[in-house]
């Protein structure tokens, strides 16, 4: 009391008010957001919009659509460019993942650009444990908001841990048709680019599919999904170019990193670089993510196992993904542009077993057994794309630099005497790592994609058999 009156302290500055940053709540059945001003508001309050970061603008279109069909509202950020590139290196020490600056970048961007007055913000970011640095990113952009001190701005992250932020199992269904649909289109856009008469024209009628099937994912019917696909592709198969076969266009594969193998700044526009090229791409499904996460669970690898109710409502929701996937399938295959095979995970770890012990999870097991799986069986050439220093692109390109040769694969494949036939005349099979800052590709990077080419279209020719050599 004495010390209170002292003259000292009352000569004191008033107190600075301190930043709170805005925090998402987890309850037992749905999520809040506790603003910078400690209002607490559920996620669906429609003064708060779940901002989703691009990685593929179409699949960030079609998550915002299905979180908008649930009575929350989302936005899907465009994609990436230059000036978001800028923001986010002027944010981070640039030693940091790509997908993180350039995620930093799009949060910035938005409050800066296009945040409405009184918005407050839940920023989706996908998270996970394993051996690298993924599960760190909420915690940095928690941390940005902080030094920033940007007000109501939140991240919000769906794991089970936080029982997948109150969304119901249905939601994540969706999410899963989202991304079924997602994927396929991605390598649709490729092939357009490669066999369309007009490429230009041909972009714009998929752009124009794209839209459609954006919206059509509000939808919670599955069959008028289902129908509406069919209809897209429909239209898309007749693209003049697209109408004819070409059964001897060179595909290759495009896998790696999730994010930047999707991101087309990550990639340096990729798809459009081999497309002039002649050269058909198929990137790896962002759903074979969701189903290697998935094997994890049912095989009890992962590190922090589940509760047996979540286990079991896992295994649930599989049930139901394994019949809505065959059924989108059946259409992707039916129009002739879908991929021919499922997914099939356990083949692509049987392939990488060999290299790669399966208990250390992540991204490498699953690059290292794709590239040895498609190689020279549906694809002649694979490139694996990562950021700059990420640790499993690293390990998986030591590994595929050595592993992939015709030996290796044959021996993968045993009693296969075609493909022994194919490869006798080889010795390296075509592969090319390339990691990506987001600058353009250097010089000699663009050399390295050269002989690569050279390369896949020895392999295309020898897999196309005698009749075309
Ligand atoms: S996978 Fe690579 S890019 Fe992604 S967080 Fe891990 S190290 Fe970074």
């Amino acid at each position: 009391m004495t010390a209170y009156r002292h003259p000292a302290y009352r000569s004191l500055p008033e107190q600075v008010a301190v930043f709170r940053p805005a925090q998402t709540v987890f309850g037992a059945s749905a999520a809040s957001v506790t603003t910078s001003a400690g209002e607490t508001l559920p996620l669906a309050d429609p003064r708060v919009t779940v901002l989703i970061p691009s990685m593929g603008e179409t699949a960030a279109q079609m998550l915002a659509a299905v979180f908008e069909s649930e009575g929350f509202s989302a936005v899907a950020h465009p994609a990436a460019d230059e000036a978001i590139l800028k923001l986010g290196r002027a944010h981070t020490a640039c030693k940091e993942c790509l997908p993180l600056i350039l995620t930093a970048g799009t949060l910035i961007h938005y409050v800066r650009e296009l945040r409405r007055p009184g918005e407050i913000v839940a920023y989706f970011m996908p998270t996970g444990s394993g051996p690298c640095r993924f599960g760190q990113y909420a915690v940095f952009m928690e941390d940005l908001i902080r030094r920033l001190e940007i007000p109501d701005v939140a991240v919000v992250s769906l794991t089970s841990e936080n029982s997948y932020a109150g969304t119901n199992a249905f939601f994540r269904l969706r999410a899963w048709w989202a991304a079924v649909i997602s994927d396929a289109l991605e390598d649709i856009r490729s092939l357009i680019l490669v066999r369309a008469d007009d490429p230009r024209r041909g972009m714009d009628i998929f752009a124009g599919e794209s839209r459609r099937l954006v919206s059509v994912l509000g939808q919670k019917d599955f069959r008028t999904v289902l129908a509406a696909l069919e209809a897209s592709l429909g239209r898309l198969a007749a693209v003049p170019g697209l109408d004819r076969p070409h059964p001897h266009l060179p595909v290759v594969a495009l896998i790696g990193e999730i994010f930047v193998r999707r991101d087309d700044l990550a990639r340096r526009h990729l798809i459009e670089i081999l497309a002039r090229r002649g050269f058909a791409v198929v990137c790896s499904p962002v759903s074979e993510w969701i189903l290697y996460t998935n094997y994890l669970v049912r095989k009890n690898i992962v590190r922090h196992h589940l509760p047996t109710l979540e286990r079991l409502k896992l295994l649930l929701v599989e049930r139901y993904v394994g019949h809505y996937t065959r059924a989108l399938r059946r259409v992707l295959r039916q129009s002739g542009l879908g991929p021919a095979d499922p997914i099939d995970i356990d083949g692509i770890l049987r392939h990488a077993r060999p290299f790669l012990s399966p208990h250390l999870t992540g991204e490498a097991i699953l690059t290292i057994g794709s590239a040895l799986s498609e190689i020279a069986t549906s694809v002649c050439g694979v490139i694996s794309i990562g950021p700059f220093g990420c640790m499993p692109g690293r390990l998986a390109e030591a590994i595929l630099t050595d592993a992939m040769r015709s030996p290796v694969k044959t021996a993968l494949t045993p009693g296969n005497r075609a493909l022994k036939k194919i490869l006798a005349d080889f010795d390296e099979l075509p592969f090319l790592p390339i990691e990506s800052d987001g600058s353009p590709f250097p010089q000699l990077l663009e050399a390295k994609l050269d002989a690569f080419c050279l390369g896949a279209s020895r392999l295309k020719e020898a897999m196309a058999g005698p009749q075309r050599r």
